[in-house]
């Protein structure tokens, strides 16, 4: 999923939180929302598909503020339908608040317990429910203190009176023949509103798995990250003085904002007409920012934890052309996200670069077929071979990951029938053979093909002439030369954050 938000006087946030999903919709296709506020009460506008295709001016122009907060969702809990879309949003007493969630978390089961009312298949909506529980209780809390304090200065002032009285009546009064005056019992509070900063402190912590969040209230803009920082974000600064909130730094670079730092792992920063506020809500944990950010979800104008994505790209590309060499005519890529890796293949090898397939730009998710036939031609809607370029050559075919394969027999077949004459497929990341719990929807494992075969039987399966993985220690150092601070569970089955029931 993506994430926004904007809180910025100066300019309409809802056209800059538009601007900001446009950037962001490679991180989720399925829906998209935009929640406002102009000050007074929170508007919320979500459906599914594409941002484009959603929100036009009219629709924006009827979310009118200069805070909001934006989403596009990549299923992983929940189905695909409109109730999931994001920003969820909820009451508590007066209180409305709205907050978007990329990542997974891993223990919904138990935080929904005691929530009938929460969508226990929407890990989202559950955190909003336990937010809003938590905004009542911190609000009969609050009444609760102040109760207790009128007693206190009811207590104080009568004894005060007792003491002045007594003072009065001269030193036998004071021995204690005149009674106390007595004192009211102070003056009961009714429960007001809970404070969404208490609220989301006292949730936090029980989150456990990945959560970059947005949130909102009326007033405030806040975004949270989880100890261990498994998904990225931004806090970016408007030229016009205002702050935002990305999941990638290529949304900030689309409202002109310009970043001033990431969220720390365990901190949430809130917002407000006086400036960012840092609060550290759980010790960070051990660094585990997704390596599959870097491989293809992120895009490759962007950078994560400091580092380039197309560089780290390219470097991978590089590596494997010294880890697994091959005589070939011409390294090719399967676009978009394999690109930087082919380049970097191509310099490394001092094979010429050049193209094979070109992919349809106005392609979303390509549908399920309901049989061999139709997939393939669902393949031809999104890829079709050049067929000067790949005829009779001795391709290397570089392609970031191998998940489930389901496009990319199809894929390999294509590029046989325009007359291809070897294909060595070389991919840029370690095999995937463990399911991801963190935000990517790969939890049946027996969908990932890497967890069923051999790397010889996936090269049979694609028919391939050859197929090469990079190595899991390669792929790490050309993200980042410094060891560790990655995830690296769906290609070692090493889970930061243990999965309860899983069995590794
Ligand atoms: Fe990323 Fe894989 Fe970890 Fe999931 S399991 S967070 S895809 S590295």
């Amino acid at each position: 999923c993506g994430v926004f938000g904007v809180r910025d006087p100066q300019q309409p946030a809802a056209h800059l939180t538009y601007l900001g999903l446009f950037a962001l919709q490679h991180r989720g296709q399925e829906s998209a929302g935009i929640a406002v506020s102009d000050g007074d009460k929170i508007m919320i506008d979500k459906d599914m598909g594409l941002v484009a295709t959603i929100f036009d001016e009219h629709r924006l122009q009827a979310l009118p503020g200069t805070l909001a907060i934006g989403h596009t969702r990549y299923a992983t809990t929940g189905a695909s339908a409109w109730r999931n879309a994001q920003p969820v949003a909820r009451h508590a007493g007066d209180v409305f608040f709205a907050l978007g969630h990329n990542g997974n978390l891993v223990n919904t089961v138990e935080l929904a317990i005691g929530h009938p009312d929460a969508d226990a298949d929407s890990d989202s909506d559950v955190v909003a429910a336990l937010v809003a529980d938590a905004l009542l209780a911190d609000a009969i809390a609050t009444a609760a203190d102040k109760t207790a304090a009128n007693k206190a200065a009811a207590d104080k002032a009568a004894a005060n009176r007792t003491a002045a009285d007594k003072a009065a009546a001269g030193p036998e009064a004071a021995a204690g023949e005149i009674g106390s005056t007595g004192h009211d019992a102070g003056v009961a509070e009714k429960p007001g509103n809970g404070d969404l900063i208490a609220a989301l402190t006292s949730v936090l912590p029980r989150l456990q798995g990945a959560y970059s969040f947005v949130v909102m209230d009326e007033t405030r803009l806040i975004g949270a990250r989880d100890p261990n920082g498994f998904r990225p974000l931004f806090l970016g600064r408007c030229e016009t003085g205002g702050w935002v909130l990305a999941s990638e730094t290529p949304a900030l670079d689309v409202v002109s904002a310009k970043v001033v730092r990431e969220i720390d792992p365990g901190e949430m920063v809130v917002i407000d007409d006086d400036g960012v506020h840092s609060i550290q809500f759980a010790e960070p944990a051990r660094k585990a920012l997704c390596s599959f950010e870097f491989v293809y979800i992120a895009r490759p104008d962007g950078k994560l934890a400091g580092v380039g994505v197309h560089a780290a790209r390219r470097r991978m590309g590089r590596a494997l052309a010294r880890q697994s060499p091959v005589d070939a005519d011409m390294v090719m890529p399967i676009p978009d996200s394999s690109i930087p890796g082919a380049q970097g293949y191509a310099a490394e090898s001092g094979i010429e670069y050049g193209d094979g397939l070109i992919k349809n730009r106005y392609i979303g998710r390509t549908f399920i077929a309901p049989n061999q036939q139709l997939r393939e031609n669902a393949v031809r809607i999104k890829f079709n071979a050049i067929e000067d370029n790949v005829a009779g050559k001795k391709l290397v075919v570089v392609e970031d990951s191998i998940v489930r394969a389901t496009t990319l027999r199809s894929t390999m077949k294509l590029l046989r029938d325009a007359g291809a004459a070897e294909i060595h497929l070389r991919v840029l990341s370690a095999p995937y053979r463990w399911s991801c719990f963190y935000g990517l929807d790969t939890s049946d494992r027996s969908k990932l093909i890497a967890a069923t075969m051999s790397v010889e039987q996936i090269r049979e399966h694609l028919g391939a002439d050859s197929l090469a993985y990079l190595e899991l220690d390669e792929m790490l150092t050309a993200i980042s030369p410094e060891p560790g601070g990655f995830c690296t569970a769906c290609m070692t089955g090493d889970y930061p954050v243990p999965v309860p029931g899983l069995v590794v």
